[in-house]
């Protein structure tokens, strides 16, 4: 009889267990594999002028973290710190989200952040339609690479666009959705947080269920 999709799983780790013992590890040259394969998605998008956005962004904020994170966290674009470094949730908004990580034992560099959108929208306003049409695809490369277990839509942007729908983040939030077989738990965005502190809670307790997400998988 044909082996389950859970047998097979177990038989593979066993597998790669016994070629580690017998000093044999090809484990490193994956990861090796998925950090050039990162690079190049991130080298397709050097110079990228697929939307208008690239006419006001001082530099591409491709995303980084762990690329064998089990949890991503994905916000809606960079803003003025992030434009200005190139790397994603640096200021106020990002000191917030690592605070918020860590109140759950998350530390930053356990986890992949990144955005829907690559380049500062003019103003920090909220990305167009054609301008997300237009980035989503190197999001969803990064997603199928790292292939994370849990990931936290951060705001209304993120939420709506990897569950596509126009349903409001009031609704959505506190709730866990299916997206190609990874969990996504939508949740306020850091920023609004800041200009909203009352939202706390709320937020407190759906990062309390990404952890959960996170131990019920095995971590
Ligand atoms: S937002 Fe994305 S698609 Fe638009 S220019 Fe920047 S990298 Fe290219």
């Amino acid at each position: 009889m044909a082996k389950d999709k859970k047998e097979m799983i177990s038989d593979l780790i066993g597998y790669l267990e016994y070629l580690k013992e017998s000093g044999i590890s090809f484990l490193p040259s994956l990861k090796k594999r998925k950090v050039q394969a990162l690079e190049e998605i991130w080298r397709e998008l050097i110079d990228c002028q697929r939307c208008k956005l690239h006419r006001s962004r001082s530099r591409i904020v491709f995303g980084e973290g762990n690329e064998d994170a089990k949890l991503m966290l994905i916000g809606e674009g960079p803003g003025y710190d992030e434009d200005l470094q190139g790397r994603p949730f640096v200021g106020k908004a990002g000191q917030l989200l690592t605070r918020i990580l860590q109140s759950v034992q998350i530390e930053r560099k356990e986890v992949y952040i990144t955005n829907i959108v690559k380049c500062r929208p003019p103003g920090n306003r909220t990305p167009e339609p054609e301008e997300i049409k237009s980035c989503f695809p190197f999001l969803l490369k990064q997603i199928q690479l790292i292939q994370p277990r849990v990931i936290c839509a951060l705001g209304t942007v993120s939420a709506q666009t990897l569950l596509q729908t126009d349903t409001k983040i009031t609704s959505l939030r506190g709730k866990s959705f299916d997206f190609s077989g990874i969990k996504v738990f939508p949740t306020y965005h850091p920023a609004f947080l800041l200009r909203n502190p009352d939202k706390k809670r709320e937020v407190w307790e759906d990062i309390q269920k990404v952890a959960k997400a996170l131990r019920e998988g095995g971590e």
